[in-house]
């Protein structure tokens, strides 16, 4: 059985062919067009080159980012470059004798792990995307949590400072505003401007912009105390809003995905310490923080999985 995922990015398509372990066994990518009748167009061709490759599949999976109504596959709220998508149905866009799901790209990742990864045979599971913003997904009670609305599960979203910075989704002092690239990357350049002695200031200086998280981190490991600064900052938000989630939704396992969680160590020791003080209280156990099980950076196969879980679902 093949499946197709395709994940659709403000500046890419990707998609794949998805076997049922998981593996993409054929992909490919166009850039994301900026109209609906461009954007029709890639994803028809996508869809035949793949067919082509790898032969008809049972179903279609799409990630996107906004709010997804997963049965109609209709994009409910879509701000940013992709507006023109919003109120439309993907399977609209897609060939119409394939069954199309869709569901929004956290949730999509949290599907990926919970057939193939950290989350299989869990029924109860949390997980955050921490990348340029942070995304979130929970297993529930075994489902996937949408919410009333298919809202549910914008952790990224969690207010840990009532008077705290604008977030881009109108609500002050999110975690997003302090735990994310975007955010920790704001803060070295603050800490460069205001003259801190560091190697941020003699790497980025005439170069601002260019400060990377991952640089932070790595400057952060090997001791610059700005640096160590900002990420423990970083760090102690995280946990906090973590703490709170998992004393919310008592979950077995905790995945921690996106870009930010490939400084491993440098993150999840200091994370995992945090976390337990704060929760172990009511928890009274530790909670495995985990990287994800499936190795999805294109978020292709956890687009897959929304059709291999519909099948489970089914029996
Ligand atoms: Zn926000």
């Amino acid at each position: 059985v093949i499946a197709l995922g395709i994940d659709i990015g403000g500046t890419r398509i990707k998609a794949g062919a998805v076997d049922e372990d998981g593996r993409v066994i054929a992909a490919d990518a166009a850039p994301t067009p900026p109209n609906v009748t461009e954007f029709r167009g890639v994803l028809a061709e996508l869809t035949s080159t793949l067919t082509a490759a790898a032969g008809r599949p049972a179903g279609i999976g799409v990630g996107c980012k906004g709010v997804i109504e997963p049965e109609t596959t209709r994009i409910a709220v879509l701000p940013g470059t992709l507006h023109f998508l919003e109120g439309m149905r993907l399977s609209e866009l897609l060939p119409p004798d394939i069954p199309v799901r869709a569901d929004n790209d956290a949730r999509v990742a949290m599907a990926g792990e919970m057939v193939w990864g950290a989350a299989r045979g869990r029924r109860n599971a949390l997980m955050l995307t921490l990348g340029t913003g942070v995304g979130g997904a929970a297993v529930v009670e075994g489902s996937l949590l949408r919410g009333a609305a298919g809202v549910g599960g914008h952790f990224g979203h969690v207010t840990v400072d009532p008077e705290g910075a604008l977030c881009i989704c109108g609500n002050r002092g999110c975690l997003e505003t302090i735990f994310s690239a975007r955010a920790i990357e704001a803060e070295a350049i603050a800490g460069i401007l205001r003259g801190c002695d560091s190697r941020l200031r003699l790497q980025y200086h005439d170069r601002l912009p260019e400060v990377t998280c991952q640089a932070v981190f790595d400057l952060a490991e090997s001791g610059d105390a700005l640096a160590r600064a900002i990420r423990d900052r970083a760090v102690k938000y995280l946990a906090g809003a973590l703490a709170g989630l998992m004393l919310a939704l008592d979950p077995e396992v905790v995945i921690i995905g996106g870009q930010i969680a490939e400084a491993g160590d440098s993150l999840f020791e200091p994370l995992t310490k945090e976390v337990w003080q704060r929760t172990r209280g009511l928890l009274t156990r530790h909670v495995p923080v985990v990287r994800p099980g499936v190795e999805d950076a294109t978020g292709v196969a956890g687009a897959a999985a929304l059709v291999y879980a519909m099948r489970t679902s089914r029996g």
